[in-house]
């Protein structure tokens, strides 16, 4: 009898092992397999942004509800363009849904943490995505969380991410009408990190790197410039200053960025 029992609980053991290596190995694959997607830009990638009112304002409120489909189209036409540069042949390479406000306010990044600090957000934010994120009649590729503070109360916003691993970013933005064209600027810079892309600017002083930071770093004279790397942000002026770029009108993606996204081979 007792043999018996043994043998099943080692049965079940056996059974509890192949489950979970089945689990993670069906992780591992849709991991890779979305990785792949993403980077072969051979079909159209679906990025749903969610925005969150992260104040509680009502300023940012009034901002959610005035959202609307087309100010996501704004950034998928952005793609279409400069992918067009690039000789990107996708019809439509990244379709932008709006999705439906979010009510929960996720994790926050911490400012100066550890490594371990860094980690440990990364797994509750993944968490929080999980549990709150709400469901899509298409499946996104790329999940974005839009969080909105009122500019009268809020001088700085904390840092917003683009995580590559998870494939979701969050894009801390000003409730502000005038200010919905730079939100798109920040949005989809965050987007671009979570395809892969690196900053260009110097964390020393927020100013874009040359020459990949720069729009068109082969102009005589170089500076000013009249539109801003994405990744570098900021529309360099002189040595010392750079200006916020008013719409993604004034932004393009530059060739390291195009290659970081996958759109061309190094060297090209
Ligand atoms: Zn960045």
């Amino acid at each position: 009898m007792a043999s018996q029992e043994s043998s099943l609980s080692k049965n079940f053991r056996r059974l509890r092992i192949a489950v979970l290596l089945f689990v993670l190995a069906t992780v591992a694959v849709s991991a890779w397999q979305s990785q792949r997607k993403i980077s072969s830009w051979k079909s159209t990638l679906y990025v749903a942004i969610y925005p969150i009112n992260a104040d509680g304002s009502a300023a940012s409120q009034k901002q959610i509800e005035a959202l609307q489909q087309s100010d996501a189209d704004s950034i998928g036409a952005y793609f279409d363009e400069q992918g067009k540069q690039y000789g990107l042949t996708a019809l439509y390479p990244v379709r932008v849904t709006l999705g439906p406000a979010i009510s929960a306010v996720p994790p926050e990044l911490p400012g100066s943490g550890s490594m371990l600090d860094a980690i440990s957000w990364s797994l509750r934010m993944r968490y929080w995505a999980w549990r709150h994120t709400p469901k899509m009649s298409i499946r996104p590729d790329v999940r974005m969380y839009l969080l909105y503070l009122d500019p009268t109360t809020h001088d700085t916003a904390p840092d917003s991410v683009g995580l590559a691993k998870g494939h979701l970013g969050l894009a801390y933005l000003f409730a502000a009408r005038n200010m919905q064209g730079s939100n798109m600027v920040v949005t989809t810079h965050e987007l671009l990190h979570t395809l892969g892309a690196t900053d260009k600017y110097d964390p020393a002083n927020n100013m874009p790197i040359f020459p990949e930071g720069y729009a068109d770093p082969q102009r005589t004279p170089t500076l000013p410039q009249d539109a801003a790397e994405i990744m570098a942000g900021r529309i360099p002026v002189d040595a010392t200053h750079a200006n916020t770029p008013v719409s993604l009108g004034n932004t393009v993606i530059g060739p390291k960025t195009a290659t970081e996204i996958g759109w061309r081979k190094a060297g090209n």
